[in-house]
């Protein structure tokens, strides 16, 4: 009775939360109150398939989820990326039965690193794909060892798990047990020496001798060999080759592929999106079609027109991964440009804390961004870390109040790149001041 009342409610607050625009969570922590029992008591008609990891979650979970209903299937996904226990439970409780049934062929969760023993102890886990593991937000999240003993505790749960064969330190969760792999071969754009700061696995994870790379796609990930233990990168069983970043093609296992967004990491989550729906029964080619016609969301990368000079917009989480992944994007744009630069506090915490910045290569910037932009209330934070990279004064303008962004762009030139990383989303309304 406590569990359909608790069912109930979540959904009628989930309703009443569309009109005053807070919905993500607040069902789920109200119903998970009233019965902390509930995601145990839900029942799956379908499989259920999770994506976590580091970076690329909301992507990679949404193309799994979009792959998956090209190919006629229905699917109930968290979209928002409400990736905690409640969000998970706000998007259950929004589609289930009274009964808590879910009657879809999948359910697709995007679930935090943290959460994912939690959560999975809980509901059945029949795919597991953990796309990468990497310093992310070092006072949320502590090293990738922490969150690889986390994740360790959802794996046993799953019933297949499919990991990412250019990763030493997430690949470890395969240990013991069967596994699938997707992998990229060497691009035009990897490289023999690792260009970032963040390079979490200079040595073996499991002898802790020297791990050699062949190459580096971006930070650790890339082709490695231990020379100790002979620890090394398997040969992928969804394999994404030939990749031409001009036109988006490529090939997984030869069949021809295509992505509309041209980033090393975009290619790497494609291929490991047809790797989970190959795994829950999809033949290749289907899996391939499916994905071609993907579009990443218009929240995270969008071109627009900022006073007659075009803007393009990346949003990343306050990730150094995904920012250093949104400087080698700015890097192979033509000059001149504008480096935009926006950073706020962590809103839900206030989390103050800016020693993530330390960790991102800006260094890579200078000399390449005519002029670099820093917004966002912890601009100053921003034009310290700049100086400490070696940009010149002259090439910074700081500003820290959105409402005089627009007119300070104007004392800058060339296309403008606007890279955000807030901790959830525009939560600042930067995009309604530039756009
Ligand atoms: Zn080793």
């Amino acid at each position: 009775m406590r569990f359909v009342l608790a069912i109930l409610i979540g959904k009628l607050v989930r309703f009443a939360g569309r009109f005053v625009g807070r919905s993500t969570t607040l069902p789920g922590q109200i119903a998970l109150k009233m019965d902390s029992t509930l995601l145990k008591k839900m029942k799956f008609d379908g499989k259920v398939i999770a994506v976590t990891g580091s970076n690329g979650k909301t992507t990679t979970s949404n193309l799994v989820a979009h792959i998956l209903r090209e190919n006629g299937h229905t699917v109930i996904n968290n979209t928002e990326g409400s990736n905690l226990a409640a969000g998970v439970a706000t998007t259950l409780l929004e589609h289930c039965t009274l009964g808590g049934r879910l009657h879809s062929d999948f359910v697709v969760l995007e679930v935090d690193e943290r959460f994912t023993p939690i959560v999975f102890s809980q509901i059945p886990l029949d795919i597991f794909l953990v796309n990468n593991l990497l310093r992310d937000q070092v006072v949320r999240n502590g090293n990738p060892d922490i969150i690889l003993e986390k994740i360790s505790q959802a794996v046993p749960h799953a019933r297949q798990l499919v990991l990412n064969a250019n990763d030493p330190i997430s690949q470890q969760l395969g240990d013991g047990r069967e596994f699938v792999t997707f992998g990229m071969a060497r691009t035009g754009r990897s490289t023999e020496e690792c260009l970032h700061l963040t390079h979490d696995a200079k040595v073996c994870p499991r002898c802790f001798g020297k791990l050699n790379y062949d190459f580096f796609h971006y930070n650790h990930i890339g082709q490695f060999c231990c020379p100790a233990c002979g620890y090394h990168t398997p040969q992928p069983d969804y394999l994404a080759e030939q990749v031409d970043f001009e036109s988006g093609r490529f090939t997984i296992n030869t069949l021809p592929a295509q992505v509309n967004y041209t980033t090393p990491f975009h290619f790497m989550n494609t291929t490991a999106a047809v790797a989970v729906c190959c795994t829950a029964g999809l033949p290749l080619e289907g899996a391939i079609r499916g994905a071609a016609t993907f579009q990443v969301s218009r929240e995270r990368y969008d071109e627009f027109d900022v006073d007659g000079r075009k803007a393009v917009l990346m949003l990343t989480k306050q990730n150094p991964v995904s920012l250093d992944q949104n400087i080698a994007f700015v890097l192979t744009q033509e000059s001149p440009k504008t480096v935009a630069l926006y950073v706020n506090n962590v809103i839900y915490t206030d989390d103050k804390d800016i020693s993530w910045l330390y960790d991102v290569s800006f260094e890579r910037l200078v000399g390449e961004a005519d002029y670099i932009v820093c917004s966002g209330s912890r601009a100053y934070d921003l034009a310290v870390r700049l100086e400490l990279a070696g940009f010149d004064r002259g090439r910074m303008i700081i500003e820290d109040d959105n409402k005089k962004l627009r007119e300070a762009m104007k004392r800058s030139q060339g296309t403008i790149y606007v890279l955000a990383a807030s901790a959830f989303g525009d939560e600042d309304g930067i995009l309604e001041v530039l756009r």
